[in-house]
């Protein structure tokens, strides 16, 4: 058996690079050396906006309370600052007063001693969410189903843009974990189950979002979150351990932030709950040897909201708060996101001056810091880097985002071809999905939870409103205002059988974090009621589903003709629907996650051999990679370009892929490796490669594909990354060839 250990890839950086990283090196050890204690403390506290802001946080016109504003820099040095005002409940502020309130800031941090700027840091997880009017793209689940990293790339640029331009600097996106526990209430906010499409679409976002040259007036760091292994809680619920074995870890977990490190992301958020009994904000193996060690991160790390003190409150690993902040700071813990009342602080301080924190540690952090404020420019501007006018919410940035929406819908399933609808059907509409922007939008929206509708604006369309403004055929709505409000089913039934067609929305209401927790994935009972009613009619009915995880619809989903699956596609979400319904978009979206049949049916696509029961079967509702275009495809003449090639080289190989049908189109040629024989066992399938093309109708061409040593390798016995030759299978659409790596 020979394995070989697998150097990871070296960037070569050009001199220039070098140089600049020097002259940063340079500035931050002259910063720290005038630093007194106290200051650096400070830097890596990040205290939340309500912190300086108003009593209550009601004055809409100055939240800031400039007295805690002065308390927050000149007595504790903070660091940096996060969150929006809620005024009142609302937290997307007109942009003029985000620019005015962060200059307040930048203000006040230029009247401190060292003049060392805020980092202003905000949850812009799918445009500027917190700003008003911003761009808001689909949720990063149905980036994903875009299966396009050139959107992915755009969305990150516009989202800088905008974060800029409203004053703020930095950005908690893009999530990296991966979705492969669907019960889990953030399950959206993931690029999906699969490896090789989340680090491709995270770090195209990455590249986006920070350019070449992050100190750009247009560009702004990013944060890899949640480090690591956030997603994958055992019972599904927020918050709550995960069991994680090594392996697994190394083989499906690490490698999306390792590629955000390699796409430059200067920021890290550590997981707020446990792996294998360690909490993220304890795990110095994880935040040090892994993310420092071995993929070479060199910006800094900040804990989650609050979770700093868990490890005294909730997880028992420290007899007091104090203990609890040594432990994480230690660990590699170098920002602490919300202390109310400056405890962090304090007690670091104390922890600082006795000697049980050593000194060079809050160096090294503080050094951390710095770096990335200086890399990003912070130092040189003392005004928002964009002016206001012509850099938010361009028409270029609607554009992009209309195309974000069309391209991330999934054509499930569409049964004699009943879609696309004739725009002079008569279509009756119902559902409580159909007419609210919260459903496609999800929650870091507005305001935490996403769900307060009324603080939409109310220019955007539903998808009510959508199919109205595009069709000229009498359309009829049966539904209520809010999600939760009931629908009167005898009403539904009976406009159902006046209408040729039915629009069936159903999905989940807004949620975020723990309040999304949920014990079932099965679809609420009365959404059900209302489906069976409707195809009792007879009619036939078009399931679409707004919504955040993949709720279990096989029983609807069976029984309708058409079934289109929306997950959060934002702002443009209605319209774009509306433009698939009615045939004004040929829909290209692919599943990113395995769509369960049924509650407990949760196995991802690339999972391990499974002996040959039926009931033990990979059998989803709709399989990873599944949507269905108004036209058809085929691929064919599938080849490589050597039946053998040594250990440590590259395979190309091609394959042509067809438009077969009478409509032009958009089809993801996906390219999927099997290790026949390992030492560990091989998944049954992976992702290793995918490209997206638009065809005419009769149009063939021909996609080069690469596959490289890290491809075919594995996490090997010694919990190595390790390519054993041997016999691998490549499977393209229908076609499928066999290879060999030699010794
Ligand atoms: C979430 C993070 C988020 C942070 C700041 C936390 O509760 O887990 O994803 O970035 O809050 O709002």
């Amino acid at each position: 058996y020979l394995a070989i250990i697998l150097m990871s890839a070296v960037l070569e950086s050009d001199v220039s690079a070098q140089e600049s990283n020097e002259a940063v090196e340079n500035q931050v050890r002259a910063l720290l050396a005038q630093m007194t204690l106290e200051e650096k403390v400070g830097q890596m506290t990040q205290i939340d906006f309500s912190v300086i802001s108003v009593a209550d946080g009601q004055d809409a016109e100055n939240p800031i309370d400039p007295a805690k504003l002065e308390e927050a820099l000149m007595q504790y040095h903070v660091g940096s600052i996060l969150n929006a005002p809620s005024t009142p409940n609302n937290k997307a502020q007109p942009i003029g007063k985000w620019r005015r309130l962060t200059q307040q800031i930048r203000d006040a941090a230029a009247r401190t001693r060292l003049k060392i700027p805020v980092i202003y840091g905000i949850d812009a997880i799918h445009g500027a969410t917190y700003t008003q009017n911003a761009v808001l793209f689909p949720q990063a689940i149905s980036m994903a189903a875009t299966f396009n990293p050139e959107l992915s790339f755009r969305e990150g640029e516009i989202t800088a843009r905008e974060v800029k331009a409203s004053g703020l600097d930095w950005n908690f996106a893009p999530v990296m974990d991966i979705g492969r526990q669907p019960l889990w209430p953030r399950l959206w906010e993931t690029y999906g189950e699969d490896v090789h499409l989340a680090s491709a679409m995270g770090s195209a976002y990455i590249r986006g979002h920070q350019g070449d040259d992050i100190a750009a007036a247009d560009k702004a760091p990013t944060c890899l979150k949640h480090y690591v292994g956030y997603s994958y809680p055992l019972n599904g619920k927020d918050r709550t351990p995960a069991w994680i074995g090594e392996r697994a870890l190394r083989e499906w977990f690490l490698p999306p932030f390792e590629a955000g490190v390699l796409a430059g992301a200067p920021t890290v958020m550590v997981n707020s709950a446990e792996v294998d009994g360690v909490p993220g904000h304890a795990n110095r193996h994880y935040l040090n040897d892994i993310l420092r060690g071995e993929m070479g991160f060199d910006g800094f790390t900040v804990s989650d909201w609050e979770d700093i003190i868990r490890l005294y409150s909730r997880d028992k690993l420290a007899d007091s708060p104090r203990e609890a902040i040594k432990i994480a700071v230690m660990a590699g813990v170098d920002m602490s996101m919300v202390p109310f009342d400056y405890s962090f602080y304090y007690l670091l301080l104390d922890l600082a001056q006795s000697g049980e924190v050593p000194l060079a540690r809050i160096d090294e952090a503080v050094a951390r810091i710095l770096r990335v404020k200086y890399r990003s420019g912070l130092f040189e501007r003392r005004e928002p880097a964009l002016p206001e006018a012509g850099y938010f919410a361009t028409a270029e940035a609607a554009a992009v985002n209309r195309q974000a929406a069309r391209e991330a819908i999934v054509l499930a399933k569409n049964d004699h071809r009943l879609l696309p609808l004739s725009k002079r059907a008569s279509v009756l509409v119902t559902g409580p999905a159909a007419n609210l922007l919260s459903v496609m939008n999800g929650g870091w929206t507005i305001t935490w939870q996403g769900n307060k509708e009324e603080f939409y604006p109310q220019d955007k369309p539903t998808l009510l409103d959508a199919i109205r403004q595009k069709t000229e055929g009498n359309v009829t709505y049966v539904g209520g205002k809010q999600f939760s409000d009931e629908i009167n089913i005898e009403q539904a039934v009976s406009e159902a059988r006046r209408h040729d067609i039915v629009v069936l929305a159903l999905g989940e209401k807004t949620y975020t974090e723990t309040e999304g927790n949920i014990d079932s994935l099965q679809l609420d009972p009365v959404q059900l009621q209302l489906a069976r009613a409707i195809f009792h009619t007879g009619k036939p009915v078009v399931l679409v589903t707004f919504g955040g995880r993949p709720r279990i619809i096989t029983e609807i989903a069976n029984q309708a003709q058409a079934v289109v699956l929306g997950f959060l596609p934002g702002m443009e979400g209605g319209a774009a629907m509306a433009d698939i319904l009615f045939g004004d978009v040929n829909p290209s979206g692919k599943l990113p996650i395995s769509y369960p049949r049924d509650s407990n049916d949760i196995t991802p696509y690339d999972h391990k051999p499974i002996e040959a029961y039926e009931s033990n079967q990979y059998r989803p509702l709709y399989p990873f990679g599944h949507g269905l275009s108004y036209t058809t495809f085929e691929t064919n003449g599938l080849r490589l370009a050597q039946p053998a090639i040594k250990t440590g080289e590259n395979l190309q190989l091609s394959v042509n892929v067809k438009n077969t049908g009478n409509l032009a189109g958009k089809e993801t040629v996906m390219v999927y490796l099997h290790d026949v024989a390992a030492s560990v066992t091989r998944p049954v399938k992976q992702l290793k490669a995918f490209k997206k093309v638009e065809l005419q109708p009769g149009e063939q061409r021909t996609l080069e594909f690469e596959l490289t040593p890290r491809d075919l390798s594995f996490i090997g016995l010694e919990m190595k990354r390790v390519l054993e030759p041997g016999e691998f299978i490549v499977t393209v659409g229908s076609e499928t060839a066999s290879f060999h790596v030699l010794n």
